[in-house]
């Protein structure tokens, strides 16, 4: 298929598919086993000056948008889900700097991040606040240069690797919705701490930790927007950061579709390959056919929020859903087309099919995001 991609975008590609095929593939199934944090992979994408794409020129980026950084993403998910977190998990951490940050923020933060040294994190969920996010209960009370920050935030993807967290808290309880506000807080800040590593059922490549704030004093200087706007910033950062999770579902799905092309065309049983039954024949055009209609809807998402466009919560969303659901049905049915094969580690597509749960449920999960699909039809509606 010609994806209409810029020369800039097809050298991304280009580079991040060979960074997948080179250095993320040969030791994708050790850092899944070992569970540990992938910092020299880490240090190549640095060295590729993968970090900056999406980030401005002005800030030390290339100056692309969200359609590079879900191209990048998708190759390098295609090496491995949870190695590229480290990156994706990045760019979650932060389009808060990029869409609400000031200058003096963006000058001091986004050059570190582009540049590959520092990476960033996002730090919304709690224990008793996941899709309901508004009931977040660590709160930042003003003092007067500085908030102090108290509670804990669980789950964070990089926590404990990342330097740089945008974090959501409470400035204001009486004032619910609007009574939260975001924070660019950094690694070492005194009474800020981490949990030991989860373990997890894939992207076991990925750190995820808990954020544990003790009266941890943030400048006033830190503040992203204004005072009250801590949900718009997350939702806002949420509809550019999607199109990534797709990305990541797609780079998936695509790696167990070319496994089980490369399977099923070796395999004989009854004296023949298996790529000469229709049933497995039939599943592998499912596969090829969603894995296309999910990459066409990340990237027609992508270059909406790229043009500026206002409305992205729904197509956003919408990727986000269908190249998620795409990915578990596809790497299941990978699964299937190795049979016995595909159960056992020895072969690459069992860690796809655990690697690709996640996609549905992180950064709100397809239930909610289907919520806010419906929610826009009906403001669409509306406005008719
Ligand atoms: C590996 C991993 C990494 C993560 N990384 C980050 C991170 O970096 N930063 C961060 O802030 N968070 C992170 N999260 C948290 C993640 O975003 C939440 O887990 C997710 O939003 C769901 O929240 P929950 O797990 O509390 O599930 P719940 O909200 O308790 O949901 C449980 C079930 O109920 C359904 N449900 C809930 N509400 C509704 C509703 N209104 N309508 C229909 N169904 C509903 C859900 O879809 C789900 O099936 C991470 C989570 C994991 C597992």
């Amino acid at each position: 298929m010609d994806y209409l991609l810029t020369e800039q975008q097809k050298m991304i590609q280009e580079l991040a598919r060979k960074i997948a095929v080179e250095k993320i593939k040969p030791v994708a199934a050790e850092y899944d086993e070992k569970e540990e944090f992938p910092w020299p992979i880490v240090k190549v994408i640095a060295e590729a000056d993968l970090f900056g794409i999406y980030i401005p020129e002005a800030y030390g980026g290339m100056g692309g948008g969200v359609m590079d950084l879900a191209i990048a993403t998708e190759e390098l998910s295609w090496g491995c889900g949870g190695i590229s977190l480290a990156y994706e998990a990045t760019g979650l951490g932060t389009f808060p700097i990029i869409l609400y940050g000031t200058d003096e923020q963006k000058k001091k933060y986004l050059p570190q991040i582009a540049s590959g040294k520092k990476l960033a994190a996002f730090a919304l969920t709690e224990a008793e606040a996941g899709s309901d996010a508004g009931s977040i209960k660590t709160t930042a009370k003003k003092d007067g240069d500085y908030y102090v920050l108290n509670g804990t935030k669980q789950w964070i993807t990089n926590a404990g690797e990342a330097d740089i967290y945008s974090v959501v808290a409470i400035t204001d309880k009486k004032k619910g919705a609007r009574g939260a506000s975001a924070f660019i807080v950094e690694k070492g800040t005194p009474g800020m701490e981490f949990s030991k590593k989860e373990k997890k059922l894939g992207i076991r490549g990925s750190a995820t930790r808990e954020v544990i704030f003790t009266d941890c004093k943030v400048h006033k200087d830190n503040l992203l927007a204004r005072e009250g706007m801590g949900f718009i910033v997350a939702m806002k950062t949420f509809d550019n950061s999607r199109p990534g999770v797709a990305a990541q579902a797609v780079g998936i799905a695509q790696r167990a579709l070319d496994e089980a092309v490369s399977y099923a065309h070796k395999r004989h049983q009854f004296g023949q390959p298996i790529t000469s039954f229709q049933g497995i024949q039939f599943m592998l055009a499912d596969m090829a056919t969603e894995i296309e209609a999910a990459r066409a809807l990340i990237y027609s998402a992508a270059r909406m929020i790229d043009s500026g466009a206002k409305d992205i919560s729904k197509a956003s969303a919408m990727c986000k859903l269908f190249a998620s659901d795409a990915a578990m049905k596809v790497t299941v049915d990978a699964v299937q087309v190795l049979g016995g094969y595909g159960y056992m580690r020895d072969y690459p597509v069992e860690k796809l099919m655990r690697d690709a749960k996640i996609t549905q449920i992180y950064e709100g999960t397809n239930q909610i995001q289907r919520g806010v699909i419906a929610s826009n039809l009906i403001k669409e509606l509306s406005k008719k």
